[in-house]
């Protein structure tokens, strides 16, 4: 059936409506691409965005004069592998941007792979509760036991080095070694008592940044 050039014009203008009107939509689900892998939780995207994974902390590499932690470098090669050169889309909580300026996100690649719980899962990273951005921290604290329970990546030396026992926060959900003046503030409600490392992980609670136990 042809149509008249009115009726084109009319159509014409009807589909250009319609593109502007959806792209608002098209853009949420907009993809980025990986241009830089600093370590096993943190990104530089194309357009120079960094990008810091929520809910989970990887050992850090070198850097400011502070040297490397155990399974440093892994953890990188790890993400590496997962991400650079990728199309990747985000997914936000509640909170978009930490104290560093940088934008906290879940990770996905094309193929659906939810890169933040992929690095859990392979003992890469461990779980790290900061509320209030804690939406996925079930789901990734199920896949951080069975990655202990499984001996992956970095867990089997990290749970070796035992020298408990070791005072948990319930509310922070870090753990300290009992001489930390950080973890002797813990209001008495709160305290948690873990005889080793294993156990402070199972339940989700990740080392203090202070006294690292
Ligand atoms: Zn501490």
């Amino acid at each position: 059936m042809m149509m008249c050039p009115t009726k084109v014009r009319w159509f014409l203008n009807l589909v250009t409506l319609l593109l502007v009107l959806a792209t608002p939509f098209f853009a949420r689900a907009e993809t980025f691409t990986v241009a830089h892998v600093c370590d096993g939780d943190t990104i530089i995207l194309s357009n120079q965005q960094h990008v810091r994974y929520i809910g989970i902390n990887a050992p850090e590499i070198a850097h400011d004069m502070k040297p490397s932690e155990y399974f440093g470098h892994e953890a990188r090669e790890c993400n590496k592998r997962l991400v650079l050169g990728k199309r990747i889309r985000l997914e936000f909580d509640r909170e978009r941007q930490d104290r560093h300026g940088r934008t906290l996100a879940y990770v996905y690649l094309e193929n659906g792979t939810f890169v933040n719980a992929k690095l859990i899962k392979e003992g890469c990273a461990h779980v790290l509760y900061v509320p209030p951005n804690v939406k996925h921290y079930d789901r990734l604290l199920t896949l951080q036991r069975k990655a202990i329970e499984g001996q992956k990546g970095m867990w089997p030396n990290v749970i070796a080095t035992d020298i408990g026992p070791y005072r948990g926060n319930a509310k922070s959900k870090k753990f300290h070694r009992p001489t930390c003046p950080f973890g002797q503030q813990t209001s008495p409600k709160n305290v948690l008592h873990f005889n080793t490392k294993k156990e402070a992980f199972m339940n989700g609670h990740s080392p203090c940044r202070r006294c690292l136990p």
